[in-house]
């Protein structure tokens, strides 16, 4: 009998089901137990994989979708990159309004994979006829055949990962876990893996991490809105300057922020230390659990799972970049004597 060839069918085949590695270096110190869920093992090197595959299949499902149909969203690159893949299989065109904070490198690969992507400016409202928001409405409208995605206000985004991410992490830990800190943009992936963890434990704290210039923190200890809160910044995918609705606030019991310079130098010393290359969001989190760590939060029994949320080849341009780390200052009060010199061979 000939042997079977072992194979996956599709690239889909691959999503989740994401390592967890313990961070040990970059936690030196600290009192407690630190394991990274790396979501750059996913094929899509992100945790929006889950979702995207998720929604489609429950689109389908439902009959809203089918092939030949487009698939329309928002997206700061990693949701559009997973929508494009996803679409790409499945035999549906796909349209991505980006923000025009994403990283070139982010645009060029959507359009790698065959979306049509439509850059929207940043720094305008929410309710501004140009903000991504309002452009991927439009498009919906005028297309056809056509499914909004539409990922801060879909209750689909939660369950994608109440079935995949909080099961899968209760599973790896065998029931230990004690902390999830994961950051929120839409709020997807904190709220989804929260309500998980917390009907098998209650007792499980969910940390949750946001970005100076976010209304998040304060909406989810006063529930006020505060234009005062909103300012520019430049983490990607992290925080907000609206309420998404894929938020459950009831679910998290803390939030911290983080600020772009210590984040971008934690991303960059994962990297260094860990041999881990994970993007600027990966470094939020380990800033917000040294942050957390100091507020005495974590003990000895302390199992703390960190949701790290996409892949550093995204941030080539960035955090990544001495160029541009010293055109945002982050270099400034730093001693940067460790950065390696390129030698030119003449
Ligand atoms: N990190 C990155 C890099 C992201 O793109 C996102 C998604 N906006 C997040 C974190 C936050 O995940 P969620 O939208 O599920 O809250």
């Amino acid at each position: 009998m000939k042997e079977e060839i072992k194979a996956y069918d599709n690239v889909l085949g691959l999503i989740g089901n994401t390592p967890l590695i313990k961070i040990k270096k970059v936690t030196e110190g600290l009192i407690g137990n630190f394991y990274a869920k790396v979501e750059a093992f996913n094929p899509g090197h992100s945790t929006k994989d889950r979702i995207a595959l998720y929604i489609i299949e429950e689109a389908e499902r439902k009959g809203i979708l089918t092939p030949g149909d487009t698939i329309i969203e928002t997206t700061s690159g990693n949701t559009g990159f997973s929508l494009a893949m996803v679409s790409i299989i499945k035999g549906y065109n796909c349209i991505l309004a980006v923000s025009s904070k994403s990283s070139k490198d982010k645009i060029d690969m959507l359009r790698s994979l065959g979306a049509k992507v439509y850059v929207c400016p940043a720094h305008v409202s929410a309710d501004d006829e140009r903000s991504y928001y309002n452009v991927a409405k439009r498009l919906h409208e005028e297309t056809k055949g056509s499914v909004y995605i539409n990922q801060y206000f879909n209750q689909l985004n939660i369950d994608a990962h109440y079935y995949s991410t909080g099961p899968e992490i209760w599973e790896q830990t065998g029931g230990q876990i004690t902390h999830l800190i994961a950051c929120s943009g839409t709020g997807g992936t904190i709220s989804g893996t929260a309500k998980y963890l917390k009907e098998q434990n209650p007792a499980i704290k969910i940390l949750g991490v946001d970005a100076f210039g976010s209304v998040l923190k304060k909406y989810h200890e006063t529930r006020e809105f505060d234009n005062a809160e909103i300012y520019p910044y430049r983490i990607e995918g992290l925080g907000k300057n609206l309420i998404p609705s894929a938020t459950d606030f009831d679910l998290i019991d803390k939030f911290m922020k983080v600020s772009d310079e210590d984040s971008a130098h934690a991303a960059r010393e994962i990297a260094k230390r860990e041999g881990l290359f994970v993007g600027y969001t990966s470094g939020a989190v380990l800033q917000a659990i040294r942050q957390y760590a100091e507020e005495g939060e974590f003990d000895e029994n302390s199992n703390v799972i960190a949701i790290f949320p996409d892949h550093g080849s995204r941030y080539m341009s960035k955090v990544f970049s001495d160029d541009w780390m010293s055109d945002q200052g982050f270099f400034d009060s730093v001693n940067i004597e460790e950065t390696q010199k390129i030698e030119l061979i003449k």
